[in-house]
């Protein structure tokens, strides 16, 4: 990486044309000497600062052959420079792995899918009824796989297009929840569903599919982040927020470390551990998991740690109780 950067600034500056980087909050990371000349001022100084402060007239971009030039207005003079902001390259890096790893993720299940289907149609008489149970259980899990995968992707194209869609009612988060760890048994044989809920709960005001795919989410991520028999707990309350019920969902996994925390919400992103590796994902799940729970009017926290090798994670998930007024509602289903 370093190597890169300090090929990145020979290059530039050699070039004759003046040339400045920043990063996605437009503060200046790099000038080269053409720019600093031109605009008379010491390269040092400028990094760290604001675009916008030094240059507060180089609103225009224009793209001339892929290459983006901003046109400033300095001391009554107008003038050109090279301009690379690093958000667009790594948009750019974000969309390949996107790709990637969505054709791997589509790919993998309906290999297994396949495979098993053909050896079933090809040896259908020399299988017996638990090998034949088997291989279809391997294909119904692998398309409950492929069937999260879809969702998940129809919910970020339907963020991006700002479209809610969301139908609330009033629902019993913890029958749900059993309803998720029910089809997630199957998935991880080895991880005991521990749902716990306290007397006097409410029911909660959300979207009842919407709720189970948050909650799909977190509990498939807390077994997926956890080595074998690690127990995955679910703990159900009233929340100290007057009006919320808390959803407490903890494991004993791997953990995140504290400076990646704020990352893992992002589109795309996956946080390299040793898990991570060995299981699938495409770094959809908790962008949506945040945006609905927000749509629905309700929070989402987290607290992880990588002290120990099973410190775990605790997400918590506030959401509105039931109990709300029709005008909440309303207001909830207009966002
Ligand atoms: P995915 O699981 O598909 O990679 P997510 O958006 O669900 O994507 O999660 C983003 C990243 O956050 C994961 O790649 C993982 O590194 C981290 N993560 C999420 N949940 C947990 C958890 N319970 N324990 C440890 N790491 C987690």
């Amino acid at each position: 990486m370093k190597n890169i950067e300090i090929d990145f600034k020979n290059i530039v500056e050699k070039l004759e044309s003046p040339v400045l980087v920043t990063d996605f909050d437009n503060k200046i990371i790099y000038a080269n000497t053409v720019f600093c000349s031109l605009f008379n001022t010491n390269c040092e100084m400028l990094l760290g600062r604001s675009l916008l402060d030094f240059l507060p007239d180089s609103q225009d971009t224009v793209v001339i052959k892929d290459y983006t030039y901003k046109i400033a207005k300095y001391d009554d003079e107008y003038y050109s420079y090279y301009y690379l902001n690093v958000a667009d390259s790594r948009m750019e890096k974000i969309y390949s792995d996107f790709i990637s790893t969505v054709s791997h993720e589509l790919r993998t299940p309906l290999t297994s899918i396949r495979g098993f289907a053909d050896t079933m149609l090809m040896s259908y008489d020399k299988l017996d009824k638990s090998q034949i149970q088997k291989f279809l259980t391997i294909i119904k899990e692998q398309s409950n796989r492929l069937i999260k995968l879809v969702e998940n992707l129809l919910s970020v194209s339907k963020i991006q297009v700002q479209h809610s869609n969301l139908v609330f009612k009033s629902v019993n988060a913890k029958s749900q929840i059993e309803q998720v760890a029910d089809i997630l048994k199957n998935q991880y044989p080895t991880h005991p569903f521990d749902i716990k809920c306290a007397a006097d709960v409410p029911n909660i005001l959300v979207d009842e599919s919407k709720f189970q795919q948050i909650m799909i989410n977190l509990m498939d991520n807390a077994a997926k982040y956890s080595y074998e028999k690690g127990v995955i707990s679910v703990e159900i309350s009233n929340s100290k927020k007057e009006n919320f019920v808390s959803i407490k969902v903890k494991d004993h996994g791997v953990g995140i470390e504290p400076e990646n925390l704020g990352r893992i919400f992002e589109k795309f992103t996956r946080i390299e551990n040793h898990l991570t590796r060995k299981t699938q994902g495409s770094g959809l799940g908790l962008y949506i998991v945040k945006d609905l729970i927000e749509k629905m009017g309700g929070q989402i926290f987290v607290e992880s740690s990588t002290e120990l090798p099973n410190s775990g994670s605790v997400f918590e998930v506030l959401l509105p109780v039931a109990s709300y007024t029709s005008q909440s509602k309303k207001r909830l289903e207009d966002r």
